[in-house]
């Protein structure tokens, strides 16, 4: 069924108005016509039954038949820390985490990261990535949206990560540890994995991520991209700990 994402506040209405690219998005690509059965979500936990009632040229409105409190299946948080990379690279990491159920994203800029803090805040970016975030759980049949967070500093980001935590630092020098061999028998609730930019982590980072209680591990013996890397960890991690495969 047609699934589309709406703001909490405009699901309490009988009547739901969409336009805009919400009316492009269902007339246009998903060809819904009168009567066809729409679900809408708001991304925290409602998910609305509705029946196509009116079709304008710009407008179109949605009865909403039944309201569900659509729990979201019980399984691990994981939150994503991502070090800005070069270009759109988060774009790609957004949307693909997004498929594989990551909660939370912070974009992060570290020692080596490219872009800088201020010249990302003054830019829509944020707002571009919760678009996609928005559109993948959509397209995935998610029932929540992953949290964009604002571009912070590493050092904010690792400190922000919650005491119960599992945290892992992925870092392509660790010998000791590799990722299979610090997951847990028993899945935490929520699981934390901090992901470096091209240029790596700087030593100083790695020291710091420790002293704040994370584990550094290795995803093996090659070096990974940093988008690859962060979608191999949620994957694996995924698959050990939470909801995939
Ligand atoms: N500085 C490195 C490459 C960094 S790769 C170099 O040029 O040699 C970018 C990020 O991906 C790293 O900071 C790390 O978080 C992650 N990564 C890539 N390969 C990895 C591996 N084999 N093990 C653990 N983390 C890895």
């Amino acid at each position: 069924m047609a699934r589309l994402f709406i703001e909490a506040s405009r699901l309490a209405d009988p009547v739901v108005v969409l336009s805009g690219e919400d009316h492009r998005y269902l007339m246009r690509v998903l060809r819904l016509g009168l009567h066809d059965r729409v679900v809408l979500f708001d991304g925290v936990g409602v998910e609305a039954h509705g029946t196509v009632v009116r079709i304008g040229p710009r407008a179109l409105e949605v009865h909403i038949d039944e309201r569900k409190a659509a729990l979201p299946t019980a399984r691990l948080e994981m939150t994503l820390l991502q070090s800005l990379g070069k270009g759109d690279k988060l774009d790609l990491v957004v949307q693909k985490a997004t498929e594989l159920g990551v909660a939370r994203i912070m974009p992060m800029t570290s020692a080596r990261s490219i872009p800088q803090l201020d010249a990302l805040r003054a830019g829509g970016r944020r707002l571009r990535w919760q678009k996609i975030a928005r559109e993948a759980s959509r397209q995935s049949g998610r029932i929540d949206v992953p949290e964009i967070g604002p571009v912070t500093s590493l050092s904010v980001a690792l400190s922000a990560a919650p005491k119960d935590a599992l945290k892992l630092m992925l870092w392509e020098s660790e010998r000791q540890h590799q990722l299979r061999s610090v997951m847990p028998a028993t899945a935490p609730a929520q699981v934390v994995i901090a992901v470096g930019p091209e240029g790596g982590f700087a030593d100083e980072e790695v020291a710091q991520a420790r002293a704040t209680g994370f584990v550094t591990v290795g995803l093996g013996p090659r070096i990974l991209r940093t988008e690859t890397a962060a979608l191999v960890a949620l994957a694996i991690v995924g698959f050990a700990l939470g909801d995939l495969g």
